[in-house]
């Protein structure tokens, strides 16, 4: 039964599929255990008339790091009408090479939501050193169950909203802010860790955000996790990592619980520093949202049309020495929602995060009544 204009039907496969899971060796965590309610999140303000450059926006993917203020934060959300960030925290530090300007926590997250609960919204962080191997994702470790016991225990406090970003496909990269991430990582989105964390997300209704580059054998893995967990709410970071149009719109099509986050898309071109948005693109399963004067793609602009409630945003700020330069990612952000219908640039802006923040407890994959937002 599907009684909200807002729902995905309910999935008809998920009786088979839970039954598959279990057979996978996967914890049940049961699709009706009770799950603690978030804490309420007041509705964000957006009139009738507001045109599409103006509109409130939620940055749905952003990395919180130890250097980074919660008053400097708000600041730069003010002077852009950034109405809220997620907040994931980047927990890696600077070693064997690799500078990140991290050292993020989840409890820096939590304590700066405490403190500007309007504002930030956290999530449990998975960018950690513990996460750096392959065997934590592949199969059962003392460290994998160790963070699914505490991911879960922070889930239920009702202080965290998701978790993320899962770092599964990425390629090394350096900037010229002096960032060097050595790491190759290729670890299987539809190994031990993750399916464990998609049991989590369908019993807390907590969005999973995962970066993997949509190589052939990435994209087979990820969805192989969807077909297994057709509860869990999933949000494949940069656009499904940056995927075609025509590969979005099957999966969208096939899997109501997929969202798309374009997490650092919105900018391309030579001179931007930015992981991900070279210009021209530079793999061949790499495929970009906008041309180098922020110009969407047409395949994608009509792709955003008809599954703008699946889309989000986002600045993608990994790195504390970044923050500094926030308000000049916004501008072509803004560029890109005058260029949709006020429908779509208004899911993409705020609407559909703010859907993903409210979903309901276990049980059907529904979202909860969101407040009135007139569109
Ligand atoms: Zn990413
Ligand atoms: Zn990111």
């Amino acid at each position: 039964m599907n009684d909200c204009p807002c729902c995905p039907p309910e999935p008809t496969r998920r009786g088979v599929l839970w039954g598959a899971s279990a057979l996978a060796g996967t914890f049940m965590l049961g699709t009706h255990a009770e799950a603690q309610q978030r804490r309420i999140l007041p509705a964000i303000p957006a009139g009738p008339n507001v045109q599409n450059e103006w509109l409130p926006l939620v940055d749905f993917h952003t990395h919180l790091q130890k250097n980074v203020q919660a008053d400097d934060l708000v600041t730069y959300m003010k002077d852009t009408n950034v109405a809220r960030l997620v907040l994931m925290p980047l927990y890696y530090g600077d070693s064997g090479g690799s500078v990140n300007d991290g050292q993020g926590s989840d409890e820096q997250a939590r304590d700066y939501a405490r403190k500007y609960p309007d504002r930030f919204v956290p999530f449990v962080g998975m960018q950690r050193p513990d996460l750096n191997d392959r065997e934590t994702y592949r199969t059962s470790t003392n460290v994998g169950r160790r963070l699914v016991k505490e991911t879960e225990e922070k889930l239920a406090s009702g202080e965290f909203f998701g978790m993320g970003e899962f770092m599964l496909r990425f390629y090394p990269y350096t900037n010229k802010f002096g960032i060097v991430a050595t790491l190759d990582r290729d670890y299987p989105a539809d190994g031990w860790f993750m399916r464990q964390c998609a049991d989590l997300s369908a019993r807390y209704r907590a969005p999973m955000v995962f970066h993997a580059e949509a190589e052939p054998k990435v994209a087979d893995a990820a969805r192989r996790l969807f077909e297994a967990h057709p509860q869990a709410i999933f949000v494949w970071s940069h656009n499904c990592g940056r995927s075609s149009a025509t590969d979005i719109a099957r999966m969208f099509e096939r899997y109501p619980n997929l969202y798309a986050d374009l997490g650092g898309m919105g900018y391309s071109g030579t001179g931007v520093e930015h992981y991900g948005v070279y210009w021209p693109k530079r793999t061949e399963w790499m495929h970009l949202i906008v041309d180098e004067f922020g110009i969407l793609t047409p395949e994608m602009k009509a792709v955003f049309e008809r599954f703008s409630d699946r889309f989000t945003l986002g600045t993608d700020i990994a790195h504390a020495r970044v923050y500094a330069n926030y308000r000049g990612h916004i501008p072509r952000w803004r560029r890109i929602l005058t260029q949709l219908s006020p429908q779509a640039a208004r899911n993409i802006a705020f609407a559909t995060a703010e859907r993903l923040f409210r979903m309901s407890t276990a049980g059907h994959q529904r979202f909860a009544p969101l407040a009135p937002v007139p569109v």
